[in-house]
């Protein structure tokens, strides 16, 4: 007999943190339906189409790929075929192979990735302790590197706290938004429809951003300006305010410091908007509109995505938008601040969790001795104590670096998938190809799988409990929906089987044990119980305390209060780099990364969702310009064939006046049209973030389709 239940968890797709009520056929094991929770903060019983129908990859559809049920391994090798194993085979095959190359070179020569999607917080914590405590090295990241690596470096510098300052609620009371890289209605439209409600109460809006995006439509001024130009037009903007006197004297003397020597660098003649116009492509009487625009209020609201994060010169924009705020006053109150909008469900968590190579979780140093002490006692072990490998370094460090003992050689892969998500693909697989062991932990087999040594099978989404992080710091609670596929493990009990079989005693019974370590070493997350989670709608970190009234923590730098040493915020003046590759005539066409609505990451989940691919399947789309199409003869839905420096892929044309010429556009999510197989590997020096935004390539009509 069919037996339905409710259960109220997170959806496992972007950062906004939707409640979602999901109801389960117990007979079944099935999740049949999903609404939105009114008991969501920020999604006030709303979801979007992701959330509705994102759950079907449980029922196992077998459309994009399959799930993976079993340990396996390649027993004859590299290049021999994968085959089911027994777990105890699988775990003592690792912990031997992991053994010997740590022996042979060193901890230093094991990377690991964490996974910012369904595993959540407890995994990412149980992470970084594997890879510190049981293999002695802090080269372990995550995909916040390609993404918004820049945002946290950037805003660390300046304002000392790298995450959204302000909450998704108080986007809808901001007077103006500044959205410059970000397209909320694609990428987070929970946080589109706070925009909405914002415009509908009179709020004004700037979007800046080369294409028409759905946030240019909705725009009172709209800046498509030239892409890879951010800085010229931020240092534009600030000349506005600096040399009209548009800057808030009183909130700069009292709560920041260098604001005098940054003020004589922006007033430079060539920062003046019709200096920039040429570059830019703006017109300069916007640029004034919008900087006066941006200063007229207290409440600014400035929002960015990739656009800004994926440049070569990411860490340097992300401060000079975080200027703005601060020479105008616009942090430290309500409805105000920054939002770099992380874009995976728990991108910010494997943050807070330090699933990276300079941070232990809660955000502290690997390199403060009194900090390592700290985790070395509760840990019971030596902890490495200089900065690990930023994962998009793993290529040159296996293909560029001589020295074997510099060298990587394993690579332990949890819920990513490198081999279609990271740029310069075939770098990538030349990289992948090359190290000596490579372990996959995962549901699905994706792209990275091929070039696995071993591959564990993990619980998904719905199969396992956890806490998210969601962009706006809001620890919540994740709930098992249905019992598991019968041999898939939770990814953190995959990790402690390793550890034991390592010689490491590692144990927990439940997320809550691993949580209350957690919790234990954070002083910002301590306040951040369970308990407290579930009476409170989740809790908004930092949360220092367990008292009940200490419900945790709106919006950052209350009373303007910052987190850097002194408490004061910081100027700092950078020029402008332009991007690393640019339009050449044998590679006349500039091309972005962009994402499609319906589909999340590089869609292993979403790809086996019948309903998300009944909306938009392979093979992808290059959005172009109607005149570069005129002059290519290529139609709309023709197929076409997009070639870069680095590699080609096959795509279909869409043909779009949203695009300006010159201009094209392609989604990373297809593996069909992968445009992965065209972007350039160029990091920003300070975050090691790909420039994902721009680079050169060539379009050309495949005549025989
Ligand atoms: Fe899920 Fe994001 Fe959509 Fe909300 S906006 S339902 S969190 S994908």
């Amino acid at each position: 007999m069919d037996t339905y239940k409710n259960i109220d968890t997170v959806c496992p797709y972007c950062g906004s943190g939707c409640v979602i009520t999901c109801t389960v056929n117990t007979a079944t094991n099935r999740v049949i339906e999903a609404k939105g929770s009114p008991e969501g903060v920020n999604n006030e019983g709303r979801l979007c189409l992701k959330g509705l129908y994102g759950w079907d990859y449980l029922n196992d559809p077998q459309i994009l790929t399959k799930r993976i049920r079993h340990p396996m391994m390649r027993k004859g090798g590299k290049g021999s075929p994968l085959v089911e194993v027994s777990w105890q085979e699988a775990i003592e095959y690792t912990a031997s192979r992991l053994k010997a190359i740590i022996k042979e070179y060193g901890p230093d020569a094991v990377m690991g990735a964490g996974s910012a999607r369904g595993p959540g917080n407890e995994t990412a914590y149980i992470t970084q302790k594997f890879m510190r405590a049981v293999i002695g090295t802090n080269n372990v990241d995550h995909c916040a590197r390609i993404c918004h690596g820049a945002s946290v470096a950037g805003l660390s510098q300046s304002v000392g706290e790298g995450a959204m300052s302000v909450s998704i609620p108080e986007i809808e009371d901001a007077e103006v938004i500044f959205n410059i890289g970000y397209n909320a209605p694609v990428s987070h439209p929970i946080v589109a429809r706070r925009v909405v409600k914002a415009k509908k109460k009179g709020c004004k809006i700037i979007c800046v951003d080369p294409r028409l995006t759905e946030m240019g439509r909705l725009a009172d001024i709209y800046l498509p300006l030239k892409g890879g130009t951010n800085m010229l037009l931020l240092n534009a903007m600030a000349h506005v305010m600096v040399t009209e006197d548009l800057v808030d004297r009183d909130f700069i003397e009292k709560h920041t410091t260098g604001f005098e020597a940054y003020a004589e660098e922006i007033a430079q003649d060539k920062y003046a908007p019709e200096a920039v116009a040429a570059a830019t492509h703006l017109d300069p009487d916007d640029i004034r509109k919008a900087a006066r625009l941006f200063a007229s209020s207290k409440h600014t609201v400035t929002l960015w995505g990739m656009g800004i994060t994926q440049f070569s010169q990411g860490v340097e924009c992300v401060i000079a938008c975080s200027n703005l705020s601060l020479m105008t006053g616009n942090y430290g109150h309500y409805a105000t601040g920054v939002g770099p909008v992380r874009g995976q469900n728990n991108v910010q968590g494997t943050c807070d969790m330090g699933v990276l190579p300079n941070q232990y979780p809660g955000y502290q140093s690997v390199t403060d001795e009194t900090v390592r002490r700290k985790f070395e006692k509760a840990w019971g072990c030596a902890l490495p104590d200089k900065v690990g490998l930023p994962l998009t370094r793993v290529p040159a460090k296996v293909l560029r670096e001589p020295d074997p003992k510099k060298q990587i050689h394993a690579y332990y892969i949890i819920g990513e998938d490198p081999a279609q998500s990271d740029p310069d693909l075939p770098e990538i697989r030349r990289t992948l190809n090359a190290i000596a062991f490579v372990a996959v932990q995962d549901i699905f087999f994706n792209k990275t799988c091929e070039h696995a040594d071993v591959i564990f099978p993990a619980t998904a989404w719905g199969e396992h409990d956890a806490v998210y992080s969601s962009c706006d710091r809001r620890f919540q609670r994740v709930r098992k929906l249905i019992e598991p596929q019968p041999d898939c493990k939770p990814d953190w009990e995959i990790l402690c089987l390793l550890a034991n079989a390592m010689g490491y005693p590692m144990h927990y019974d439940n997320t809550e044990e691993i949580w209350d370590e957690m919790r234990s070493l954070c002083p910002k997350f301590t306040g951040a119980t369970y308990e407290k989670m579930d009476a409170n709608h989740g809790i908004q970190w930092p949360c220092y305390t367990e008292d009940s009234d200490d419900k945790g923590t709106q919006y950052l730098h209350d009373g303007a209060q910052f987190a850097t040493a002194d408490g004061k915020g910081r100027f700092y003046y950078f020029p402008w780099i332009p991007v690393k590759e640019v339009e050449s005539p044998d590679y006349p066409l500039s091309l972005s990364t962009v994402r499609e609505v319906g589909h999340y990451s590089v869609r292993t989940m979403t790809g086996n969702c019948r309903l998300l691919v009944d909306l938009a399947d392979e093979p992808g789309f290059i959005q172009m310009n109607p005149d570069d199409c005129q002059n290519l003869n290529i139609a709309d839905g023709d197929l076409v064939r997009v070639i870069s420096r680095r590699g080609q892929t096959v795509t279909r044309c869409q043909v779009s006046d949203r695009v300006s010429q010159g201009s094209t556009y392609m989604t990373y999510q297809w593996w069909i049209g992968a445009c992965n197989e065209l972007t350039i590997s160029a990091l920003d020096p300070k975050s090691s973030t790909p420039e994902y935004k721009y680079c050169a390539c060539r379009v050309e009509k495949i005549d025989d389709q």
